[in-house]
């Protein structure tokens, strides 16, 4: 028995969540008295994939391949459940990220597991089943489940689990893995990164903006102080849906769910939409120039005033710090 994790990558460098499953499996492993396996598809060098092995893991499974250079959902998911079944994982651990959460069902299916996805917690291990809390109801509420299928498939969210160094280093396998032209339906020929700024499922702070900005030309304060501040950037869905900003930053119950140590809210009302995908952030910050704004009841910290007069007095203050 062991515990399978998959690891994912951006053009051969590992994610910050890659290392945070990593921590999880290796918990859930010791909890089982088993071994923590890591998996990881594309091209990665070895120097890169043995770092695992101060996060507790043993054993690292790569597949290169050139078809699979790109993320190719079917085929990834064909290679992980066959890994977990040569390999006779009990349990695999995904990030709750867009690759995991496409991954997931598709492993659980073949794999014939229960599956709970964006867990918050380690699992409570007895016997066979196991009992773990989940975030539900788009964050409103914590549900605790319990999945008695002999074999499980979990995602965590992003953020949610710390990952700890442990000393030690990992061992790299080539994992040949068999995988079918059907596995080949969709295929991504080219990723064109339209920017270099950081991740914003991963970030660790995040400067988002709402309507209360006015207008697509008032965001070079939102880009200043969220540069300043090595943050991403994200937005409300009003913003997005009028272009002002990319779909891709828009957070909420219809976008992104973030839970970053820090979340600065400008000019946003904090509906319960959008509320939905900010809410598990640590600390949240709002500026707003409407007392009565419902996101101050969430808030950790809230300044009353014109963003236009607070957001250029912050910028000037973070830079002399
Ligand atoms: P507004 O509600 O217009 O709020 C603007 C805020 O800016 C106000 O509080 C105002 O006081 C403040 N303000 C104005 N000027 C200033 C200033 N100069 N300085 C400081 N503050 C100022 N929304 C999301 O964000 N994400 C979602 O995923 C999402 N999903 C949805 C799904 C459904 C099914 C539905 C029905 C709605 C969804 N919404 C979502 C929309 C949501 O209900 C709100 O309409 C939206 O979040 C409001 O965006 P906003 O706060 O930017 O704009």
């Amino acid at each position: 028995m062991s515990v399978l994790v998959y690891i994912e990558n951006t053009d051969g460098q590992l994610k910050k969540s890659a290392f945070e499953v990593a921590s999880y499996g290796k918990d859930i492993a010791t909890q089982l008295g088993t071994e923590a396996i890591a998996l990881a598809i594309g091209d990665i060098s070895s120097d890169e994939l043995t770092k695992l092995g101060n996060y507790g893991i043993a054993k690292v499974l790569h597949v290169s391949s050139a078809d699979l250079k790109t993320f190719v959902n079917q085929a990834y998911a064909s290679i992980i459940a066959s890994a977990a079944k040569q390999h006779n994982a009990s349990i695999v651990v995904l990030s709750n990220t867009f690759s995991g959460k496409g991954l997931a069902p598709r492993i659980a299916t073949k794999l014939e597991a229960g599956l709970v996805a964006g867990a918050t917690s380690l699992p409570t291990v007895s016997g066979d089943s196991f009992e773990v809390t989940k975030t539900a109801f788009s964050n409103k509420a914590i549900a605790s489940v319990t999945v008695d299928s002999s074999i499980k498939v979990i995602t965590i969210n992003p953020n949610s689990y710390a990952a700890t160094e442990t000393g030690g280093s990992a061992q790299v396998e080539a994992f040949n893995a068999p995988v079918e032209s059907s596995d080949f339906g969709t295929i991504v020929k080219d990723i064109v990164r339209a920017t270099d700024k950081i991740s914003l499922p991963e970030a660790d702070i995040v400067v988002s903006a709402g309507r209360g900005l006015k207008g697509p030309e008032n965001w070079a304060m939102v880009e200043e102080l969220a540069n300043v501040l090595g943050a991403a950037t994200a937005c409300s869905k009003p913003v997005s849906d009028a272009g002002w900003r990319p779909h891709s930053e828009h957070v909420g119950q219809t976008g992104i769910v973030v839970s970053p140590n820090l979340y600065i809210a400008i000019g946003i009302s904090g509906a319960i939409q959008h509320l939905a995908g900010v809410s598990s952030s640590k600390t949240i910050v709002v500026i707003n120039k409407d007392l009565e704004a419902p996101f101050f009841k969430v808030a950790d910290y809230g300044i009353v005033g014109d963003a236009f007069v607070i957001v250029p007095k912050l910028i000037e203050a973070l830079k002399a710090y």
